[in-house]
C-alpha cells in the first residue's frame, strides 16, 4: 500500500519536471567520476568541483590507481578549487584505497544496497548524503538523496517537518515512490534546481512553479 504522502510527493515532482525539464544528472563521463564528485562536492559549488576534476584529468589522475597511489599533499593542489582541499585530499585517499580492496566497480557492484549503503559510510570522509549520491548516481540503486535543499523545500510546502533527520526523511521519500533510479536521479536534481532558482533562502514564490500548493508560498 502506498503511503498516505505518496500522491502529494509525485505532485510535487511532476510540477517540478513540468516546469524545468529533465536535469539529466549527474554530470560525469564515468561512474568513478561521480564518486569524485560526490567527495569533493560537501561544501563546494559545483563550479568549483568541476574545475577540480578538470584539473585531476589534466594530470593524469582521474583514476582509483592513480590517486590511491599518492599520499593525500600530493592530491590537494589538484582540487585547490573545490575547497577545504587537505581535508578532501584525505577523503579521497582513502575512498580510493578502499575502493580497489573492494575490487573496484565491479565488487562493490555485486554487493546488495543495504551493505554496500553500510560499506561506504564506514569510509573515511563519506557521510549519508555522500554515499547515497554515489548509490544513486554511480551504482543506480533505488536510494532517495536528501540534502538541505530537499529540506527546507519540503518543509516551506507543508508537507514535511524541518527537523526530521536525515534517515526519517530518506525512508519518506523512499515509501512515496516507486524504487526506480531514474526517477530519484531525476527528482533529486530537480529539487536542486529549485532551489537555486525560486526556493533560495529567501523564496523568490512569485512564479514559483510549486506555489499553487505550497503553504509558505500561499501566505508570499
Ligand atoms: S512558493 Fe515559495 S516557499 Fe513555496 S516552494 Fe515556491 S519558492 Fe519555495
Amino acid at each position: 500500500m502506498r503511503a498516505p504522502h505518496a500522491a502529494a510527493v509525485r505532485a510535487v515532482y511532476a510540477r517540478l519536471l513540468e516546469g524545468y525539464g529533465p536535469q539529466g544528472w549527474w554530470p560525469a563521463e564515468t561512474p568513478f567520476e561521480v564518486m569524485v564528485g560526490a567527495i569533493l562536492t560537501q561544501n563546494a559549488a559545483w563550479a568549483n568541483v568541476e574545475r577540480a576534476i578538470a584539473r585531476l584529468r589534466a594530470a593524469g589522475l582521474l583514476a582509483p590507481e592513480a590517486l590511491a597511489a599518492l599520499p593525500p599533499e600530493a592530491i590537494a593542489p589538484h582540487i585547490r578549487p573545490a575547497g577545504y582541499f587537505n581535508v578532501k585530499a584525505r577523503r579521497l585517499a582513502a575512498y580510493c584505497r578502499w575502493y580497489l580492496a573492494a575490487g573496484g566497480l565491479e565488487g562493490l557492484a555485486r554487493r546488495p544496497t543495504e551493505a554496500l549503503r553500510r560499506a561506504l559510510l564506514a569510509v573515511h570522509g563519506v557521510g549519508p548524503e555522500t554515499a547515497d549520491d554515489i548509490l544513486l548516481y554511480a551504482f543506480g540503486r533505488p536510494v532517495f538523496v536528501i540534502d538541505a535543499y530537499t529540506r527546507r523545500i519540503f518543509s516551506r510546502l507543508g508537507l514535511a517537518e524541518a527537523g526530521w533527520g536525515y534517515e526519517r526523511l530518506r525512508a519518506w521519500f523512499e515509501a512515496a515512490l516507486e524504487p526506480d533510479p531514474d526517477l530519484f536521479g531525476e527528482y533529486h536534481a530537480l529539487i536542486v534546481r529549485h532551489a537555486k532558482a525560486a526556493c533560495r533562502k529567501r523564496p523568490a514564490c512569485a512564479g514559483c512553479v510549486l506555489r499553487g500548493d505550497c503553504s509558505t508560498g500561499a501566505g508570499a
